[in-house]
């Protein structure tokens, strides 16, 4: 098939067990709280399928030549990981923010090259595994999540150091037939409406937390799996339906209460060979790199849907052409043009690994997905700043409807003539769902925190720059040193911690 539709998609989900937990509640997959979520989602089959998108939204498999979802694709080329970026623009343009689904695709691209790297180095057999998994996912055009992120205890130990061996999520039973894992993944995006949930390490595992090396996928209603669900609420509409107001999604604690991964389904296991313990840290990188890629597209776009309410606010408020409007949304602008910018030129720097994926530069990546995320308080500060207060204090929708007040709310909310008072209406409470909801309170620490805290793009940056080159044009600049050697940046990928390794063996 390789590209399926939002039907066939709604239909298993509905045949799933119930094991969402909220509001002392189980639930299953056919309630009003995934609403949100499932319109967001629904845009990833249906621009797939539509011929004006599916240049970029549909991909060539590499494993049997078929059309399918790009959301299942694994990177085969510069253009591939280019079009990556564009697809998660145009979708989230259109959810104005996050398009939520490729969290599942950096998971698949990341286990694509650490299973092959990890059975060249070790001689396991977890790739050709992967392959018969992703071809499952093609062929049903699968909607994945990524849990990453572990609970993790107390910061700053170890997982086999922590008081309760609980907090990373490890291997508890070593069966013939599979493991049983135990933990949870904290921050799990759209665990209550995947299909499969994707578990990888968090971090770098040392010797003594070989159970913690664990990757494997299960389907989301699998036995043991307890979804604990958190709605991101909009602001109730009844009649001004609008894009922006159908959006939401559902966060979840994911907690794995001693749950059976059969062999099939598991991707490292630190247990099987501790060889193969130092591959969780390589996975948990390769994860984040190709998610911060990922980044590159949706930061951008998100900032550029923060500019475009601004500037409609701005207009409704007739204040569009003033100075420090112009200079405030033109510094929105450069942020989403410098970090598509970044994105872009670390995939015109991708080198092929060994499997024939493609991995974008590393230094680019994260130096874009690091300025998105250090802007994003500052863009909803500007779009608050331009909206004025009226996006906090709105009269609610029925008084514009309400016989005895409708005239008398819209003509002290109407501002530029150029605007009917429906338009304005509109636009505010375009503002009060962007602003003032707590899905748009989420979004704003998901910029922060998505795809790892702010510091982690700086470690990984400056683990892997060569700060050498630097202090040679330095010492030449002071005259310490007469010349100074040509330098160019090289490409660099997550693969130097795989080189490490090696060096270290030796
Ligand atoms: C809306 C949203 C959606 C998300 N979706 C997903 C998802 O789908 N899948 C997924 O796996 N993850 C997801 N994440 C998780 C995201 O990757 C994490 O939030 C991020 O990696 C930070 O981890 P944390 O939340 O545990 O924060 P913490 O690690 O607790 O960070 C809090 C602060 O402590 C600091 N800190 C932490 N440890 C140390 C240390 N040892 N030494 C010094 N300082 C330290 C950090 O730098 C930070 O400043 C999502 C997050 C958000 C907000």
């Amino acid at each position: 098939m390789g590209i399926g539709t939002y039907e066939a998609y709604v239909e298993r989900l509905k045949k799933m067990k119930p094991n969402i937990y909220m509001n002392g509640k189980k639930h299953g997959r056919d309630e009003d709280f995934m609403r949100g979520g499932l319109y967001v989602i629904k845009q990833t089959y249906d621009c797939a399928n539509d011929p004006k998108y599916e240049d970029v939204c549909t991909a060539t498999s590499h494993l049997n030549g078929e059309k399918i979802n790009r959301f299942t694709h694994i990177h085969q080329s510069k253009e591939d990981l280019l079009n990556k970026q564009r697809m998660t623009k145009l979708l989230c343009h259109r959810v104005g923010g996050c398009i939520q689904r490729c969290m599942g695709t950096d998971a698949l691209n990341a286990l694509s090259v650490v299973t092959y790297d990890c059975d060249e180095a070790v001689g396991t057999k977890y790739y050709d595994r992967f392959l018969k998994y992703l071809e499952f996912c093609q062929q049903n055009d699968l909607t994945c999540n990524c849990a990453q992120t572990d609970v993790k205890g107390v910061r700053g130990i170890r997982p086999h150091e922590q008081p309760d061996p609980d907090q990373y999520l490890r291997i508890v039973d070593v069966r013939e037939d599979g493991i049983v894992v135990r933990g949870a993944k904290v921050c799990n995006s759209i665990a209550p409406y995947t299909d499969e949930i994707i578990a990888l390490p968090t971090r770098f595992m040392g010797a003594k937390d070989a159970a913690y090396a664990v990757a494997f996928a299960l389907p989301a209603d699998w036995e043991g799996i307890k979804i604990m669900g958190l709605p991101g609420l909009q602001s109730k509409r009844v009649k001004l339906k609008a894009p922006v107001a159908e959006v939401g999604d559902v966060e979840s604690l994911t907690i794995f209460d001693d749950v059976f991964v059969p062999n099939d389904r598991i991707f490292l296991n630190g247990l099987e060979n501790p060889e193969t313990v130092k591959f969780a840290g390589y996975l948990a990188l390769m994860f984040a790199h190709f998610h911060r890629h990922s980044y590159t597209g949706c930061k951008a776009a998100v900032s550029e849907v923060l500019a475009s309410q601004a500037t409609l606010v701005a207009d409704v408020n007739g204040i569009l052409n003033k100075e420090h409007v112009q200079e405030k949304i033109s510094h929105i602008i450069g942020t989403a043009e410098l970090v598509f910018a970044a994105g872009e030129a670390s995939a015109y720097k991708a080198v092929q690994f060994p499997n024939g994926s493609y991995v974008p530069d590393e230094i680019l990546t994260n130096a874009g997905r690091r300025l998105a995320g250090s802007e994003i308080y500052n863009e909803y500060s500007i779009l608050a700043d331009l909206a004025g207060g009226l996006s906090a204090s709105l009269p609610t929708e029925e008084s514009y409807y309400d016989p005895e007040t409708a005239e008398l709310v819209a003509k002290y909310t109407k501002r530029n003539p150029e605007y009917s008072a429906e338009d304005a209406h509109r636009t505010f409470r375009m503002m009060e769902n962007k602003l003032c909801s707590p899905f748009s309170g989420a979004e704003m620490v998901a910029g922060v925190h998505g795809g790892g805290s702010p510091i982690m793009e700086t470690i990984t940056m400056m683990s892997r720059y060569d700060l050498t080159p630097l202090k040679n044009i330095g010492k030449y600049l002071a005259g310490i040193n007469d010349d100074i050697p040509r330098y160019e940046r090289p490409t660099m990928t997550p693969r130097a911690m795989l080189d490490k390794f090696k060096k270290t063996e030796k």
